[in-house]
């Protein structure tokens, strides 16, 4: 078995279930008491909010990078990276290590074209949905995305940093996020990306009626896969 490395902290809420998901993974697939090689580096989420907010992102691919040395040096095989919008700092780890580096959208477009889709929804912070980062990739895979309007990005964004990243789940955002996959859905999207690691915290499949894609999930279990070598 690979050791997985993940980068976490961004926020601690979501790299919990990372935690929970990897190891129930590995269960599910070799049984008895099988559980997952892992080793986690937590950022305090504070620094990097406040660099996020300030657009600095040179010193973000700093920590980012920084972060992932630190893992392939204690010894992982593969880096995990558990948080969507972090991935703007891919091109910088990537260069910068010589492990795998398992991309969340890459993960995501592959369980999306499994089952057939083309046209999707993308939900997360402002920075994933107006971003190219992530969309370049899906649009690789010849997936149609949708975005919320202006306004809907703008409560979207705010629910994940005042609430969801705080931990504070609740029923009114719940309603507002059914509301804003709704109006996609109305606009043709076949489903939606939870393109933020805390949204599945917020938002599950039986709340909407078309597929959801919960990119925590999605990239837990795919990194389990490659540190098992199993398809
Ligand atoms: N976990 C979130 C994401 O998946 C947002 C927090 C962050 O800014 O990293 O995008």
């Amino acid at each position: 078995m690979k050791t997985i490395g993940l980068i976490g902290g961004m926020s601690w809420e979501s790299s919990a279930v990372y935690y929970e998901l990897i190891n129930k993974h590995v269960k599910e697939l070799q049984g008895g008491f099988h559980s997952s090689k892992c080793i986690l580096y937590s950022v305090d989420f504070a620094e990097i909010e406040e660099l996020q907010r300030k657009g600095d992102w040179n010193n973000l691919n700093k920590l980012m990078v920084d972060s992932a040395k630190k893992l392939e040096q204690a010894g992982a095989d593969l880096i995990v990276l558990c948080t969507n919008t972090m991935h703007l700092c891919s091109e910088e780890i990537i260069k910068n290590t010589s492990i795998p580096f398992l991309h969340i959208a890459d993960a995501t477009a592959k369980a999306i074209k499994s089952q057939g889709l083309k046209k999707i929804a993308l939900l997360g912070t402002k920075f994933t949905m107006e971003k190219d980062f992530y969309k370049t990739i899906l649009k690789n895979y010849k997936i149609e995305v949708l975005i919320p309007s202006d306004k809907d990005r703008e409560i979207i964004h705010q629910i994940i940093y005042q609430e969801l990243v705080l931990g504070n789940i609740q029923d009114s955002s719940r309603e507002e996020f059914k509301r804003v996959i709704k109006t996609l859905q109305l606009e043709g999207a076949e489903g939606t990306i939870l393109g933020c690691t805390e949204i599945p915290l917020l938002i599950k499949s039986k709340d909407v009626d078309i597929p959801v894609f919960d990119t925590t999930r999605i990239h837990a279990e795919n990194a389990v896969k490659i540190a098992l070598s199993v398809n």
